[in-house]
Parts: C-alpha cells; sequence; structure tokens
C-alpha cells in the first residue's frame, strides 16, 4: 500500500521504518527540516535500537522516503497517518493543537479520496473532531474516513513493539476503512482487534492509566517492605507467579516518567473531570508517582542530615535505558532537589547528555563516563538502570569516591555483589540497605 506518516517523532518513525520493512511504500513528512535532513541521510534523530539498520535497508531499497512538503507526501498516498505530538497543558489537558494543525494540512493538499488514520493519542472524542475539521476543510468531492489506531509502543524497544505488538487497535464507524487499516498491519501477524471509534481511544488511556497505577501500587509496596523489614524483589516475584497479577510492572523504583504515562494518565483526570466524574484511585495514582520522586533525597537527608556542600554523582538522566529522551524524566526532579539543598551534581548518562542540557540546563556538571561522576562523590545516586550502570565494579567505583555510599533508586545490583565490597553504604528501594565497614 502506499502510506503517509505525519510526524517523525518516536511514533511516526517507527510505524513508517516498519511499515515499509512490511513492504509497503512509505513517505513520511515532518514539519521540522534539520529532522528531515538528518533522516534522508539516514541518520535517526533518536535514539532506538535497531531503528538506524531498518532505516538504511529501507530507504535502499526505495520503499521509504522523506519530505518537508504535504503536497508531495499526500500525492497517492491510500492511507495518512497522524502521528504528532499531544503534548500536556497546563490544566492537564492533551494539546490538540498540532493535530488540527496535521489535519488542516492535509484537508489543505489532499487532492484524492483517503483513510486517515489518527496514531497520536487523544482523548475521547477527538476523531469526530478531527474529521469534522477534515470535512469542513477538504477540497469538494475528496471523501476521507477516519480511524482510530492508537500506539502502545514502549521508547527503548520501539521497533520491537510495533514488529511484535501484543495487540494492534483499530476504531472505526465504517466498516471498510478498519478492514482496510486491518489489510495494511496483516503481514505483522499479530492480534488485531477491530473496536468503535470512542472505545478505541479510551483502549489506549485505560491501558496506561492501569500500567501507571501498576507502577505506583508496587512503589507504595516497596515503601511498606522498607518499614516492615520485607524485600520488595521477593515480594513482587511471588506476586508475579499468579496469572492474574502478572511479572510485568512489578519492579519498584523511583517512579514513572517519560512522555506517556505522567500526561496521558492526567489527560484521562482532566477527561473525567469534564464530564463531572470522579477517579480518585487515578489521582493518588499521580501524587503516589511525585512522592516517590524524591525517595531518594530523602533517603540522603535520612543520612548526612544536610546536603549542602556535598558532591552527588548521578547515574542516568534518560527517563529509562536506552532512549535519550528527558521528558518528565525523575532525574530532573532529583537533580533540582539537590542543588537547592545546596549540593554540588555531576551527572552521566551514555546517550541523554545533550537532552538533559536543555531540560535541566548548566545548574548541574555533565560528565562522559560513570568513573569521572563518582569520583570524589559522597554519593552515587542510581537513577537510570543502564546497562551499563548495572555492571559497574562496584569495589573498583566504591574506591574512588570520597564516602562510598550508594543510593539506588533502580535496584541494579544483588546482595552478593554488595558484599564483596570492603566498603559501602548502599540503600536501594524496597529492600533492607547495606552497610559494611572496614575494620
Ligand atoms: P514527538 O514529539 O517525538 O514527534 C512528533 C513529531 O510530529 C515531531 O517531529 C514534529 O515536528 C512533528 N509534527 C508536528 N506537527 C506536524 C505537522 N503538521 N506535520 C508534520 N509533522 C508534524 O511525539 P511522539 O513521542 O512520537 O508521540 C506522538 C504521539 O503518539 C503522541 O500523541 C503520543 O502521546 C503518542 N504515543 C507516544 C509514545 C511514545 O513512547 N513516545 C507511545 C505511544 C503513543
Amino acid at each position: 500500500m502506499k502510506i503517509a506518516v505525519l510526524g517523525t517523532g518516536y511514533v511516526g518513525l517507527s510505524t513508517g521504518v516498519c511499515l515499509s520493512e512490511i513492504g509497503h511504500e512509505v513517505i513520511c513528512i515532518d514539519i521540522d527540516e534539520d529532522k528531515v535532513n538528518r533522516l534522508r541521510q539516514g541518520f535517526s534523530p533518536i535514539y532506538e535500537p535497531g531503528l538506524e539498520q531498518l532505516l538504511m535497508n529501507n530507504m535502499n531499497a526505495e520503499r521509504l522516503h522523506f519530505t518537508t512538503s504535504h503536497k508531495d507526501a499526500f500525492g497517492k498516498s491510500e492511507i495518512i497517518i497522524i502521528a504528532v505530538g499531544t503534548p500536556q497543558q497546563e490544566d492537564g489537558s492533551a494539546d490538540l493543537s498540532y493535530l488540527d494543525k496535521a489535519a488542516l494540512d492535509i484537508a489543505a493538499h489532499l487532492m484524492h479520496d483517503a483513510i486517515i488514520v489518527l496514531k497520536s493519542t487523544v482523548p475521547v472524542g477527538t476523531n469526530e473532531r478531527i474529521k469534522k475539521i477534515l470535512l469542513e476543510n477538504c477540497r469538494e468531492g475528496v471523501k476521507i474516513e477516519i480511524v482510530s489506531n492508537p500506539e502502545f509502543l514502549r521508547q527503548g524497544s520501539a521497533i520491537f513493539d510495533t514488529m511484535n505488538a501484543d495487540r494492534i487497535v483499530i476504531g472505526s464507524e465504517c466498516k471498510e476503512a478498519s478492514e482496510k487499516v486491518r489489510e495494511m498491519y496483516l503481514p505483522l501477524n499479530v492480534p488485531i482487534l477491530l473496536t468503535s471509534t470512542r472505545s478505541a481511544e479510551m483502549i489506549k488511556y485505560a491501558s496506561n492509566a492501569f500500567l501507571a497505577t501498576k507502577i505506583s501500587f508496587i512503589n507504595e509496596i516497596a515503601n511498606v517492605c522498607e518499614a516492615v523489614g520485607a524485600n520488595i524483589e521477593e515480594v513482587a516475584a511471588g506476586m508475579g507467579k499468579d496469572k492474574r497479577i502478572g511479572e510485568a510492572f512489578l519492579q519498584a523504583g523511583i517512579g514513572y516518567g517519560g512522555s506517556c504515562f505522567p500526561k496521558d494518565v492526567k489527560a484521562l483526570l482532566h477527561t473525567v473531570k469534564s464530564f463531572g466524574i470522579d477517579f480518585f484511585m487515578l489521582q493518588e495514582t499521580v501524587s503516589i508517582n511525585e512522592h516517590q520522586r524524591e525517595r531518594l533525597v530523602i533517603k540522603a537527608l535520612n543520612r548526612f542530615g544536610q546536603l549542602q556542600g556535598k558532591r552527588f554523582a548521578i547515574l542516568g538522566l534518560a527517563f529509562k535505558p536506552d532512549t535519550d529522551d528527558m521528558r518528565e524524566a525523575p532525574s530532573i526532579n532529583i537533580a533540582s532537589s539537590l542543588t537547592s539543598l545546596g549540593a554540588e551534581v555531576v551527572a552521566y548518562d551514555p546517550v541523554a547528555i545533550e537532552n538533559a542540557k536543555k531540560v535541566i540546563g548548566d545548574s548541574i556538571l555533565y560528565v562522559n563516563s560513570v568513573e569521572e561522576a563518582a569520583k570524589d562523590a559522597d554519593a552515587v545516586f542510581i537513577v537510570t538502570e543502564w546497562k551499563e550502570v548495572k555492571q559497574i565494579n562496584l569495589s573498583k567505583l566504591t574506591a574512588t569516591m570520597k564516602q562510598p555510599i550508594i543510593f539506588d533508586g533502580r535496584n541494579c545490583f544483588e546482595e552478593d555483589n554488595i558484599r564483596t565490597c570492603p566498603t559501602i553504604e548502599y540503600y536501594p528501594i524496597g529492600k533492607p540497605f547495606i552497610i559494611i565497614k572496614n575494620s
């Protein structure tokens, strides 16, 4: 099929690349010229494992093209996928202005009938709103149908997730349009669910709200474990074996972040409010997450009394490993709390430093290795569980620190490993701390 994708962010680019990989002819459009120029040279503007290889393969096979011109892109496209951002506004609602603009761009340039697929995460009713914009602005005689097709990929494994989706949700009131979109995805050979438009929109929000709540739940259980002397990893393993609960999303830590959970949960709360109803549990999910982000700083305050003049290393800045995305990363809160309490902060991340500088600014120092960050530090804060962080040689690292103190927000190390250190103070999440003193 001939497909156009609007927006080459995490979702649009992964979708475009994967649809070309399964044989479709795909053209991706973005208003960001720099992005498009880099993509045309085969460079991905985002860090995603496996992405650049597929990008090159499909560009070389001439199945994948990039442009800034909507006119060029819609030429022959049967399906136009919208994957522009829907960021959070101050009141928590989703900002639909990029989407409205994308609909107007389509209407202005579309000369033939097409199916418009809305992949961006949007509040219930948005597909109807976009359809209205299209119908009011498209050229006379041009017929469009709209299909809701929310995306569930995870950053850091976007390509794998797209090629091996747990399910693809296709929501529309037009059976032929749903069928056509189903046909587009058939080569992926994954479960496909056809629903109404509003159900498809709700499935996305309900899924993210549930996952965020599962994270906040396990983080609260971790805090209880700390108080009562249990071990969250043993507790989560025991819970996860129950098929009704499942093992995924039971890793306690310092809270969820990223471009989706925080904004989608808040957008759902905003929708709920606009319908005059309450969702008390989801409100708690948000406040638990906000508290959890401060967990390591509270542990540091308990340990040191006050943080003025201390030198701390933050290991990992991205909101999770295998991505350079800093949106809503817990590192932002931790860096800000530590500096406002008078500490000097030195941070390292394998790929997110440039993005971190844009958000955190120059209130902290950025360095190029774990070792540089930890040298002479009063404590290390582990914020993102990058593979290279999990593989740290703790004995060697702590030997270079001013004080061998580690606050681990991601429970990166086994007890046996920690106990090989001649001297260490190790404070994890939801497990007993370990103190080994050099006698
Ligand atoms: P992003 O901000 O990374 O990318 C959006 C892209 O759209 C940008 O490159 C921007 O330049 C481009 N754009 C904006 N207006 C345009 C227009 N009129 N024409 C062409 N391009 C335009 O966003 P993202 O992270 O890919 O998210 C896109 C949507 O998918 C959001 O609604 C998000 O909530 C949802 N989603 C994201 C993820 C994720 O993990 N990032 C997962 C599932 C769903």
